[in-house]
């Protein structure tokens, strides 16, 4: 808009983002895209065979289409893998065996009851989220976390935005093109290594428990915007953005990292931060937790002026 006549036409000062709903909704999608198949009706433990022992009728089709439905049917199936990982862990074989509570729970006070809470699910969460082997994210955070990694080797040489060869002083604006050279010029040649393979030992089990991972983040960023926690809603970029570049969704990956680069500290003036990080929600029933993300009110607003 460069052209503009005015400061408003130009649209200076103007600060995109990515709204909270939609955030939720192509979050889900990604999710589904990751670990949803209608072939999978007969195979026991997968979502669309719950989804059919359900009778979740709804949730069908593409999830813009059916978000509600298809996003009951995740948290319904959460809810189960919760209660199963709460069971197995307090030696529990059903839900109608007697939970043993500290004798005196009654009298503690809420805040010590939800401590005591906390202290007993911490542990667990660790083990099946944090833990736990299987992990979509592995092989990226390899490459992130090694400098010497051999995917790292292109980029090492990063100077004033250029690549630099490492056996001569010719720079490029591309680590492509910085590959080329060093290939033709000085034979370097270094193979892209192989990805671990994935060998499972129990293929179900790894299904179950990356659901367990996926569905737990989404419900983070769906119960950081009832609470209007917009410090929660922004931090939640950095966990879905792995799963965007791994579905190939490119606009919410380049989403999630604006995102994530503007609300950290230094990117934009402090109050405009906290603007950004704060102004995402409105609550129009009054109550806690009754909280809707901006763009979601803005969707209701457009339904009902279509029907009048
Ligand atoms: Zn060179």
């Amino acid at each position: 808009m460069r052209n503009g006549q005015t400061p408003s036409d130009r649209l200076e000062g103007f600060i995109s983002k990515i709204e909270d709903f939609h955030r939720l909704m192509n979050f889900l999608e990604a999710i589904h895209k990751q670990t949803y198949s209608t072939d999978s009706a007969s195979d026991r433990g997968t979502l669309h065979y719950y989804r059919n022992l359900t009778n979740a009728r709804g949730a069908k089709g593409k999830v813009k289409n059916a978000y509600r439905d298809y996003k009951m049917l995740y948290n319904a199936v959460l809810d189960a893998i919760c209660s199963l990982i709460f069971l197995k862990e307090s030696g529990m074989n059903d839900l109608e065996g007697d939970f043993l509570f500290p004798d005196d729970f009654p009298n503690f006070s809420s805040r010590d009851k939800i401590m005591w809470f906390n202290d007993l699910i911490r542990p667990m969460i660790q083990k099946y989220f944090f833990d736990s082997k299987t992990d979509i994210f592995d092989n990226t955070r390899e490459i992130v976390s090694d400098q010497t990694h051999p995917e790292n080797y292109w980029i090492s040489n990063l100077q004033d935005g250029r690549f630099k060869c490492h056996h001569c002083d010719k720079t490029y604006a591309q680590a492509g093109s910085l590959q080329v050279h060093e290939k033709k010029i000085h034979q370097v040649d270094i193979p892209k290594p192989r990805k671990k393979k994935y060998v499972p030992e129990d293929e179900l089990y790894d299904y179950i428990l990356s659901v367990f991972k996926l569905v737990i983040l989404h419900k983070n960023l769906d119960t950081a915007v009832d609470m209007a926690d917009g410090p929660r809603s922004v931090r939640s970029a950095s966990y879905e953005l792995p799963l965007y570049n791994k579905t190939n969704k490119t606009k919410y990956l380049i989403g999630s990292i604006h995102l994530a680069a503007l609300t950290k500290e230094g990117t934009l003036p402090c109050e405009l931060r906290e603007t950004l990080i704060a102004n995402r929600f409105v609550n129009l029933q009054g109550g806690r937790s009754n909280n809707l993300a901006l763009d979601e009110y803005v969707e209701l607003l457009n339904r009902d002026s279509k029907i009048v």
